[in-house]
């Protein structure tokens, strides 16, 4: 017997049939004795219908208001799901957030999991009774309901797992497991068996919305065993496991892109202390998140040109803080391009070995794509480029670092 909580994406429960289909799972999972907890995503769609609707009754809406009308999607599912075990003859009941309680810091449409209440989930366990808990949902101290940030079905799902002890947490999805890369966008992109806990960190914060980010952080600090599999075949998923499991590590194993990035440039600052500060102090206040950053001296040295990379999202905020700010700055220009997307590779075995990042930018240099900023870590190179090569830049690296699925 083993405790074991089953998270369902949006695909995998976007419409009756699909839910019947999770149910089945779910009860031939009890049948063979298993201990099992579900969290469940809204259906498909739903949660950016939701999105659509707030956006539509005010431009500025209250952050606490637009949690309470994009949780919904979430409340619809787990008590469907519910109503199709008890059909099948298992017993099981829907909880909300609040009902667990699942409690999070105040922060609305990104808040974070304190402290979760396992008492309920256990009594479930004792009854031999499923928990459908709507996942993404949780209540601040001030007992609003809120959102974990989109993906966060993933976050509730591990978090769970680690509270009730569970033996695995399986994420159920629309892909069979961790590809080398998107397979959405490279056929060619291979299913990894295992993947540790710091690359898929690195995919999931740069751009591989398969888990969201948070789950595998928290996955890792709980060690909670993390499976990806698909929801619609039989197959092995690709398991999140600590490094001393993979035996051979590769020197990159895979390679993630994301979309919403925008880049924008501060042109002809005086190159003199303070200035660099001048412009990033006032950003960090107006709470956006800059991501990677380059300077480059004039020839004469007396002035400076500052590039960085923020959230599309937020572009608009930016601009916005540095013009007013620009007296104070005293920069000449202020040029931005929110059609940008940011590509990485990532892999554990480049902390020891040389040469990835030349062979990145040997790669792109080949198909003629202008790199425009950079950035390294210890596992990752990440590089900014023009948008409408990205589907080219993730195929050429894919082939370049041996990744393509061989057949
Ligand atoms: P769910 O609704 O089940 O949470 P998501 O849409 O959030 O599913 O995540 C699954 C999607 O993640 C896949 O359909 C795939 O397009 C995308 N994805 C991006 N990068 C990867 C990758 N490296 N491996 C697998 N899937 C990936
Ligand atoms: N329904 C939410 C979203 O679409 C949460 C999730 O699916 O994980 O972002
Ligand atoms: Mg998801």
């Amino acid at each position: 017997m083993a405790r074991i909580v089953k998270k369902f994406g949006g695909t995998s429960v976007g419409d009756m049939d699909r839910i019947r289909n999770v149910a089945t799972r779910v009860a031939k999972a009890v049948a063979d004795g298993d201990e099992v907890a579900v969290v469940v995503s809204a259906m498909s769609g739903v949660t950016n219908q939701l999105i659509g609707y707030c956006r539509d009754a005010a431009t500025f809406h209250d952050a606490r208001e637009y949690d309470t009308v994009v949780a919904a999607g979430e409340q619809i599912t787990a008590g469907l799901l519910a109503m199709v075990l008890q059909d099948l003859g298992v017993p099981a009941r829907s909880f909300m957030g609040w009902q667990i309680p699942l409690k999070t810091d105040g922060i609305h449409g990104a808040a974070r999991i304190e402290d979760i209440d396992a008492s309920a989930l256990e009594a479930c366990f004792a009854e031999g009774r499923v928990a459908v808990v709507a996942g993404f949902q949780g209540l601040a101290d001030d007992n609003r309901i809120t959102t974990l940030g989109r993906g966060g079905s993933d976050t509730s799902a591990v978090a769970i797992a680690a509270v009730v002890s569970a033996d695995r947490c399986d994420i159920y999805t629309d892909v069979d497991g961790v590809y080398t890369t998107d397979p959405r966008i490279v056929p060619k992109a291979r299913k990894l068996d295992k993947i540790t806990y710091e690359e898929m960190l690195e995919m999931a914060s740069l751009g591989a919305k398969v888990l969201q980010t948070r789950s595998v952080a928290l996955a890792m600090r709980y060690g909670v065993r993390t499976q990806v599999l698909s929801s619609f075949e039989d197959l092995p998923g690709t398991l999140v496991v600590g490094e001393e499991e993979i035996v051979e590590q590769e020197i990159v194993s895979g390679i993630a892109y994301s979309r919403g990035e925008a880049k924008v440039t501060v042109v002809g600052l005086d190159d003199t202390p303070g200035k660099v500060s001048g412009v990033f102090s006032p950003l960090a206040k107006n709470n956006v998140n800059v991501d990677m950053i380059v300077q480059s001296a004039s020839e004469d040295g007396t002035t400076t040109d500052v590039s960085f990379t923020v959230p599309e999202d937020d572009l608009q905020k930016t601009v916005a803080v540095l013009e007013d700010n620009r007296t104070s700055l005293g920069y000449k220009d202020l040029v931005y391009n929110g059609n940008v997307v940011k590509v990485s590779v990532v892999g554990l075995g480049m902390r020891s070995h040389a040469g990835v990042a030349s062979r990145m930018f040997d790669t792109l240099a080949e198909k003629g794509i202008n790199i425009q900023v950079i950035s390294t870590s210890e596992i990752k190179v990440s590089v900014v480029i023009d948008a409408e090569y990205s589907e080219l830049a993730v195929r050429a690296l894919h082939t370049a670092y041996g990744l393509d699925r061989q057949d």
